[in-house]
């Protein structure tokens, strides 16, 4: 058995605000809160014990009431130079998957030779969206702020590397659980905190329209892409049951004003899905929606998922699809997936499942490497 983690609150998850107003509840002078952060962010200190510059008394008290790490480690999946499927298991026993990439093509506003990292926002997702991996197994909970930091903070000792960017693209709605998330980025933004470029943060949403519209108000710079996957609301509620309740017309409405308010490129991905979605009419209307907003179409062979019945087109299809867009003035990438075999492709991540034999995976990946506790 791992060893199990504290459920106190984790002092990854407060912003410097949050923990001057701790400190001054408890009568300390508010200073305290930066030489905290700076054992916490800058140090990487796993206890209390280790933050030296505080009293032992207060040491003692921080201890009672808050912990510094919350899920432990499990296994990765990949190889050193390859995609890297992280997997945690978090303090009440649920588990989270983190993905970790080198050399993103530069998609999300990152250099081509950086590591970007693959962050999920929930366990499990209630989207249902048809063809995803993620929400089989329904939703489960929101991660907290100090758990989604967890990972990068994780991540990053584990790969003896620092994070470039940031993609809330793993498992979960991140527009569903709005405030950790915004105040996960903000932590790891701050120059107090992980010192991460807002602009090289990138949140992905299903088309959750109140909260990009209140997105579009968030201080921070960073980057919006939309899993659109159907270019009318004929294809795309078929697939996305989120569609029914936010139509395109008003999903659109709220990208306009995210294009007005923040002049910044959006993202649109697509998946291209054999006889669903990747026809060429699709691909006309596509081309007409992204053009006003100057969004980028990034499409996205689809990765197939165990026990779902779809399958991605043809290579010919695919780039049929993609000059479609092409000849109409539409910036539109075809992304070489990465992860696809080892199942941290987009999509592909999902909920372990316990049981008395240990974890299972059922999508047994091509090649498997166990690091540390083995699991379980
Ligand atoms: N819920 C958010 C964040 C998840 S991002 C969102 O929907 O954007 C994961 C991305 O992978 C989304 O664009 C999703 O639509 C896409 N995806 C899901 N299943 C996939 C699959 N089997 N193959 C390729 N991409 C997939």
């Amino acid at each position: 058995m791992s060893e199990l983690l504290s459920s106190k609150p984790s002092l990854l998850g407060l912003t410097l605000e949050q923990l001057t107003a701790v400190f001054q509840e408890m009568g300390e002078p508010g200073f305290r809160a930066k030489q905290v952060m700076e054992w916490v962010f800058k140090r990487r200190v796993l206890g209390f014990d280790q933050m030296t510059n505080l009293g032992a008394a207060l040491r003692a008290k921080l201890a009672e009431r808050f912990t510094l790490r919350t899920m432990t480690y499990s296994t990765v999946t990949g190889s050193e130079d390859t995609t890297r499927k992280y997997l945690f298991k978090l303090h009440d026993g649920r588990y989270v998957e983190t993905v970790l990439i080198p050399a993103n093509p530069a998609l999300y506003g990152g250099a081509s030779d950086r590591l970007t990292l693959c962050v999920s926002s929930q366990v499990g997702c209630a989207y249902d969206c048809k063809f995803c991996a993620s929400g089989l197994a329904g939703f489960t909970r929101n991660l907290t702020a100090g758990e989604i930091v967890e990972q990068i903070v994780q991540v990053e000792a584990l790969a003896r590397d620092r994070i470039d960017n940031l993609v809330f693209m793993g498992m979960g709605e991140p527009m569903a659980n709005y405030t950790n998330v915004t105040t996960a980025i903000e932590i790891l933004n701050a120059p107090w905190g992980v010192g991460i470029g807002a602009r090289h943060m990138t949140l992905s949403t299903s088309g959750v329209a109140p909260n990009i519209r209140k997105l579009a108000d968030f201080p921070l710079q960073v980057r919006l892409a939309i899993s659109l996957h159907g270019a009318t609301d004929e294809v795309r509620e078929k697939i996305m049951p989120v569609n029914r309740k936010y139509p395109l017309a008003e999903l659109f409405d709220a990208l306009a004003e995210w294009h007005r308010k923040r002049k910044q490129h959006l993202t649109f991905e697509y998946i291209l899905i054999e006889s669903v979605n990747d026809g060429l009419d699709q691909a006309r209307v596509l081309a007409k929606r992204a053009k006003p907003l100057q969004a980028k179409v990034n499409l996205i062979p689809y990765n197939t998922v165990e026990g779902l019945p779809w399958k991605r087109p043809s290579e010919a299809q695919q780039d049929a699809f993609q000059a479609v867009l092409l000849n109409a003035g539409v910036t539109a990438t075809l992304r070489r997936e990465k992860g696809h075999d080892i199942a941290a492709a987009c999509g592909q991540l999902r909920l372990k499942q316990e049981t008395e034999e240990g974890i299972i995976d059922s999508m047994i990946p091509a090649k498997r490497i166990t690091i540390g506790g083995g699991g379980d």
